[in-house]
């Protein structure tokens, strides 16, 4: 389910360097994007909000009884790529040879490094739900030119607090440690809420939450809608979080955080790179099958990369 990205203008999306300084909630709504078939709300990127920590993509797809989107052999470069479902199953299949079965509650991490190539398919016979959420990590210049990897964690840490239940897709919440790899400081965290909430937060790090489920949840107060996403920036150490009807069935939100990214970053498609150079020579390497993305044992057809605007 992942990407691609661009902005309205099919253009480059440059991240990092300018930072619109808040000392409050800055609540904004989800743009609708289409992955495929599918409608999404997308939250990460946004123009006023480029990156939170190293998180740089957010898609929120579903609930739909239609399943998931099958998505053919289509490239990565300097990402991480995280799958987190809450209704239905992915069978994902790498260029390094992974073949691994997605389910609600498991956590896929894929790392591209200098260069992977993934599908992702419907599995026959798998429940009819879709619902989840596809994120992508920018990778670090120590890593970012590395090996690719790929992660599946069946199982995470759980968290109890007064109000919510938390399981820890990666970084650290008090004692839930993901075993998830992080190249940086950055936490990914998911809330059943279901009675008002204090989260506490690593003031050194800025967030994102946003809704999963169909209810509004209060921020400090502030009503937030699943089609919106809540910026919380950097010096916060709390954030209280309230479902509107606490009789219902817990609501769950997704809360990511980071300290805040310093590097310029250029995001085209499905590369993340440094300029566009990088990202030229990524699309023409797709493009000639180099071997750089290796071969993928998937029956569905390649994806070919639209023409990057900027060359001739
Ligand atoms: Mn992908």
């Amino acid at each position: 389910m992942s990407g691609p990205v661009t902005d309205e203008s099919g253009d480059v999306v440059v991240c990092g360097g300018d930072r619109p300084e808040i000392d409050h909630i800055e609540v904004a709504d989800a743009h609708r994007a289409r992955v495929g078939p599918a409608e999404v709300r997308r939250l990460l990127p946004r123009r006023q909000r480029r990156t939170v920590g190293a998180w740089c993509f957010l898609d929120h797809f579903g609930p739909s009884d239609d399943g998931l989107a099958t998505i053919g052999p289509h490239p990565h470069i300097g990402l991480q790529t995280v799958t987190w479902l809450l209704d239905g199953e992915l069978l994902h299949r790498d260029t390094l040879g992974s073949e691994q079965l997605i389910r609600p509650g498991q956590l896929n991490l894929m790392t591209a490094g200098r260069g992977i190539a993934h599908a992702e398919e419907q599995v026959p016979g798998g429940g009819r739900g879709g619902h989840g959420v596809q994120l992508w990590v920018a990778q670090p210049d120590e890593t970012r030119d590395g090996a690719a990897a790929f992660e599946h964690h069946p199982a995470l840490p759980e968290v109890q607090l007064d109000g919510a239940d938390v399981k820890v897709l990666v970084g650290a919440l008090g004692d839930g440690r993901s075993p998830a790899r992080a190249d940086t400081d950055h936490l990914g965290i998911q809330l059943a809420l279901h009675d008002r909430c204090e989260l506490p937060l690593d003031a050194a790090h800025e967030h994102a939450i946003a809704p999963l489920d169909g209810d509004v949840v209060f921020i400090d107060g502030q009503p937030l809608a699943p089609d919106q996403v809540a910026y919380v920036a950097p010096g916060r150490d709390c954030v209280t979080l309230e479902p509107a009807d606490t009789a219902a069935a817990s609501t769950r939100v997704l809360v990511l955080g980071g300290t805040p990214w310093e590097v310029r970053i250029s995001m085209w498609w499905n590369f993340v790179g440094r300029d566009k150079d990088e990202l030229t020579a990524a699309f023409e390497d797709w493009q000639r099958d180099d071997e750089r993305f290796g071969t993928i044992a998937s029956e569905l057809a390649r994806i070919a990369a639209p023409r990057p605007p900027w060359l001739p």
